[in-house]
């Protein structure tokens, strides 16, 4: 193959712009053709799909190119992070088939490095401490966009002055806010975070792993390239409105760097989805809040929510690499990430048949007390998944919206006089139907033609609707719980004047219902995985029990929003 053949140019293009940017490092021989990058996240909540997005690309990058990846916590602000979080980030990140072996690293193991760092660039003269409180300097010295700042008072302080105040700073002597360590680069820089950057703040808090070590905390543009420098990363992947912290990332780098390495920043659009919200601040409230059951409910966007809600790994991985990489903000509809599940579940799910709105059906024309076992397919996708029996019985229950007894125009399930196929069964015909005092059918009588079995091999008639069914003697009972998306608007962002985005919620993103189901399900565990025929992809929930099954929603067979939005 030449190099300009079509295969080398189509190859070419088809890669992302990171890849390309890798490729031409290791063509270089940049940092000794090392492919090394990292997942940070900050331990301050659960992972959601944006995370898993990161972890996809950063994960998938390293192992595309032989690399390897770092998981980091970024725990610097002790005030919001707890073990909780670290420990679910670890679950999910596994959970999504990633692994880190001996690569886990904690920003708080380099906090001597740090401050010896910190003292290093006093001594070098680009660093000094502070007394402005933060509001003052914010108002008065910073500048804006169009104007530049002016210097600090304490600016220009002695070197000794600096280190004995900063040491002082570290031994606890002052109050949270009183002074801040800052980098001294250029007030009257344009880019504004250039303009004397914080390093470190006082914080009197307990940290979940260095405890009351610390009163003093890195900020994160000081802690994080530098953890990159230590761990010896060479493509730190972060979201683009880092991209205006770059050069003060680079700054900071080569006030310590003593090789030809460096650590490189690369910013790409972050996950946004419809109908979806991703920021952990909001999710938090919605726990806090107590609008879901938890950052696993199966409606929250969070990787263990998704997990609860059926989705497998896989399907995740399948829509991060859909997804692709971009380098402008855009967002993704919720539709495809519904797809990838859908896409999925249809290979590997087990088929079974469940009635979600049971309504009695009496065949008057089947014998009493008998009980066939009917042959039913476990997968069409999946030949290897086999065939079971299902016990079909006098009584049944079928759908209450699979019978109408008005029926309009292209109706064509069961109706007074209609026939209709049974799935695997046979036709039936309604003859009548009871009902209560308030006029709702309680059940609806039919007969059946025993000529018409399916699978006998006997020549069938064409019926134009076939409804799924549960033998009614034989028939599990569970609780079903079918969820929706959570929010009603495309961007939950967007409220109205004076609301937040909790008043997009959708009021109907759960509806529970008391099922009965084919006794396959009976041994059905947590996580076990369905698709309820006709209706939708199921999974068993984690508190489900032997005896009190619990079902949840995955998705239904089509997208019923799309249609409900036209
Ligand atoms: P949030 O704004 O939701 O709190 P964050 O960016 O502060 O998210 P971190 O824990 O700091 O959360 O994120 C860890 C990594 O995941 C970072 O590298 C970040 O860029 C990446 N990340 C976070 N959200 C997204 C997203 N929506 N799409 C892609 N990557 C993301
Ligand atoms: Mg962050």
């Amino acid at each position: 193959m030449t190099k300009n053949s079509p295969e080398n140019t189509e190859k070419k293009r088809s890669l992302n712009f990171l890849e390309q940017i890798i490729e031409k490092d290791l063509a270089e021989g940049k940092n000794e053709k090392r492919v090394h990058t990292r997942f940070p996240p900050e331990p301050n909540g659960y992972l959601h799909i944006g995370h898993a997005k990161s972890i996809c690309l950063n994960f998938g990058l390293a192992e595309k190119y032989k690399g390897l990846t770092n998981l980091r916590f970024d725990d610097t602000n002790p005030v919001k992070e707890d073990v909780e979080y670290v420990d679910s980030i670890k679950e999910d990140i596994k959970w999504l088939g990633f692994d880190w072996e001996e690569r886990e690293y904690y920003a708080s193991d380099y906090f001597d490095q740090l401050y010896e760092w910190a003292i290093k660039l006093i001594k070098d003269g680009k660093a000094y401490v502070d007394e402005l409180d933060q509001e003052d300097f914010a108002k008065n010295y910073r500048g804006t966009v169009n104007t530049p700042g002016k210097n600090s008072p304490y600016r220009n302080r002695p070197m000794e002055e600096n280190l004995d105040l900063f040491e002082r700073m570290k031994n606890g002597e002052f109050p949270d806010g009183s002074k801040v360590l800052r980098a001294k680069i250029d007030m009257a820089s344009p880019n504004m975070l250039m303009r004397d950057p914080a390093l470190y703040r006082i914080k009197h808090a307990t940290h979940h792993r260095t405890g009351d070590k610390w009163c003093i905390y890195p900020m994160y543009d000081y802690a994080h390239g530098q953890s990159d420098y230590i761990e010896g990363i060479t493509h730190s992947i972060c979201t683009l409105e880092f991209d205006i912290h770059r050069p003060l990332y680079d700054w900071l780098i080569e006030q310590i760097v003593d090789t030809e390495y460096r650590p490189h920043q690369y910013e790409f659009a972050r996950l946004n989805l419809s109908y979806t919200i991703m920021s952990k601040r909001k999710l938090l409230k919605l726990v806090e809040e107590k609008y879901v059951s938890g950052w696993n409910d199966p409606r929250m966007p969070t990787i263990s929510g998704f997990r609860r809600r059926g989705y497998t790994p896989e399907s995740i991985r399948y829509f991060a690499d859909k997804v692709g990489v971009a380098k402008r903000d855009n967002v993704i509809d919720v539709a495809l990430l519904e797809h990838s599940i859908r896409e999925d579940l249809n290979k590997i799910a087990q088929r079974v048949m469940a009635v979600l709105d049971p309504v009695k059906l009496v065949i008057d024309n089947y014998p009493e007390n008998e009980t066939e076992e009917i042959d039913a397919v476990n997968n069409p996708e999946d030949e290897s998944m086999g065939k079971r029996k299902v016990p079909f019985s006098k009584e049944l229950y079928i759908e209450r919206k699979d019978f109408i007894e008005d029926p309009p125009r292209k109706f064509f399930r069961l109706a007074p006089d209609r026939e209709v196929r049974l799935r695997y069964a046979y036709i039936i015909k309604c003859v009548s139907v009871e009902k209560d005092e308030d006029g709702k059918i309680t059940t609806i009588h039919c007969t059946y033609d025993p000529d018409t079995k399916s699978g006998s091999g006997k020549p069938q008639r064409k019926v134009k609707g076939t409804i799924h069914w549960v033998s009614a003697e034989h028939a599990v009972n569970a609780e079903i719980r079918l969820y929706d998306r959570l929010f009603l608007k495309e961007d939950p962002n967007k409220a109205e004047e004076g609301k937040d985005f909790t008043s997009n919620l959708n009021p109907d993103s759960l509806n529970i219902t008391h099922g009965k189901i084919e006794p396959f399900v009976e041994g059905a565990k947590p996580d076990d995985k369905f698709q309820f025929e006709r209706t939708g992809y199921f999974c068993v929930d984690k508190d489900s029990k032997p005896g009190k099954l619990l079902f949840n929603r995955t998705v239904p067979l089509r997208d019923s929003w799309a249609k409900r939005n036209k």
